[in-house]
């Protein structure tokens, strides 16, 4: 995802002068949500076809007094939730240091290995395999942003080579021997472009190169994928590919980002991922994508979509979300048996309070990090995080309500498999 996307503020200060009659009342009051929805079942997915969500603000979410809870409306571990619900990997991103030297938490779920591994054996221990999603960054890392962690700032190429080699094996390590099922690692995130700072390929092929040794060297077993963004650009992943290929990149899986509204169509993701997978025999996947199942902002921080200019092909409903996680399954298994799967983006983040108590929401961000950055990655992203910092962009591409309660969409992971039709008329 990428983080930036100029969040404007100034509309939430005026919210906060209005009381709220109580946020439960607020979420009530909601027409759009069905209890129960029909799902398409998905055709020649693969047996193990992942079917993941990452939800790495979660533990800063909880930390935020935010409580998550199960169908049957009774409290209950999310990770055991996302199980109930077909979910069967769970991503996480990993940022060297998100945090200022006085210790203060960048945001964004403050996701450093400790939160990864903390994540990691709660999905383990849920029967979930777990992608390390390695940003090489002490913060988000996108097609706008690949900069390097504050203590590689200095290094020469061939330090810097080293440090990332060093820190993926001794990150892995930490985790596997704290108990997470590692299955994946991503070396690097949203590399389109750049990567830890550098934007010339050959470089960038070599830094790969060094993360995907650390992984080889810890485990043969886990696939090493390199995540990519915009397959809408004509030529955009056949240049990449090929390039990788080249510079002698070694990878099993060539992922990509796919918002609907942003990304094109699923027929030329198919068709763009397909050719990878043709050419190079590599596997392919969705590494993130979501949907929005309400247009209404939940947190007073504007949300990344709907926007104008976006165009967005599916109803702006629950519904509407379910067909779209579907459809970009089928898309995948589209491309053959080196479809892999998808992963769903932050289903979790939800509201930390409604948007009418927004300061109080505010106090929360900057003390957990449960917002999309806090003031302090001004320091580390003064152009972006350092203007435009606040609270979750996504809540409303949620699969569970603003109080934590599971949307029926979440259900698709399961009802794709075999197909669901509505009890209700
Ligand atoms: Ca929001």
């Amino acid at each position: 995802m990428r983080s930036g996307l100029k969040m404007f503020f100034a509309a939430a200060i005026v919210w906060s002068v209005f009381s709220s009659p109580g946020y439960a009342a607020a979420v009530k009051q909601e027409k759009h949500v069905p209890e129960d929805l029909s799902v398409k079942k998905a055709e020649g997915m693969n047996r193990d076809f992942i079917k993941g969500a990452d939800v790495s603000s979660v533990i800063a979410l909880e930390n935020s007094g935010v409580t998550f809870y199960n169908t049957s409306g009774k409290r209950q571990d999310i990770f055991t939730t996302l199980k109930q619900a077909g979910v069967n990997y769970v991503r996480v991103r990993i940022w060297n240091n998100p945090y200022d030297s006085s210790g203060n938490g960048y945001g964004g779920g403050n996701n450093d290995v400790q939160k990864a591994i903390e994540i990691g054996k709660r999905a383990t221990a849920n029967g979930m395999k777990v992608l390390a999603d390695f940003h090489y960054s002490d913060f988000w890392a996108d097609p706008a942003k690949q900069k390097v962690p504050k203590a590689w700032a200095n290094l020469s190429f061939e330090a810097k080579k080293a440090r990332l080699y060093e820190f993926t094996k001794q990150s892995l390590q930490r985790m596997i021997e704290e108990g997470v099922n590692i299955g994946m690692v991503q070396v690097g995130n949203e590399t389109t472009g750049a990567f830890a700072g550098e934007t010339d390929w050959t470089k960038m092929s070599q830094l790969f190169n060094e993360g995907s040794r650390a992984v080889r060297e810890t485990n043969r077993g886990i696939l090493v994928a390199l995540h990519f963004t915009n397959p809408e650009t004509a030529g955009r992943y056949s240049f990449i590919a090929e390039t990788l290929s080249k510079n002698k990149v070694d990878y099993d899986v060539f992922a990509s980002s796919y918002y609907p509204f942003w990304h094109g169509t699923l027929q030329n993701l198919t068709s763009v991922l397909k050719a990878v997978a043709d050419t190079y025999g590599k596997k392919v996947m969705v590494a993130e994508t979501s949907y929005t199942y309400t247009a209404e902002d939940g947190d007073g921080h504007e949300n990344t979509a709907p926007k104008s200019g976006q165009t967005l092909p599916y109803p702006i409903s629950v519904q509407g979300q379910a067909n779209a996680i579907r459809d970009v399954m089928q898309a995948v298994a589209n491309t053959g048996t080196a479809g892999l799967g998808v992963f769903y983006w932050e289903p979790a983040w939800i509201p930390v309070g409604p948007k009418t108590r927004v300061e109080k929401n505010k106090v929360l961000w900057e003390t957990y990090g449960s917002g999309w950055a806090s003031s302090y990655a001004a320091e580390y992203d003064p152009e972006d995080a350092g203007k435009w910092y606040g609270g979750s962009a996504v809540d409303n591409q949620a699969l569970f309500d603003c109080n934590g309660h599971p949307l029926p969409s979440l259900q698709v992971f399961q009802y794709v498999q075999s197909g669901h039709i509505t009890k209700k008329r």
